[in-house]
């Protein structure tokens, strides 16, 4: 159940993280607030296909 995700900023869209959820518990798009290299601030980041 566990599926290989990209997180990308919602601000610029770069994909600054790899993660991997549990498809049973977040069956949702994720959404977190990480650290932008970009933006150089904390911003929400969305996972991508
Ligand atoms: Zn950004």
């Amino acid at each position: 159940m566990r599926v290989n995700i990209t997180l990308a900023c919602t601000e610029c869209g770069e994909r600054n993280y790899h993660s991997v959820k549990n498809k049973r518990n977040n069956p949702e798009r994720l959404e977190l607030k990480k650290y932008c290299p970009r933006d150089q601030q904390m911003t929400v980041h969305r996972e991508t296909k």
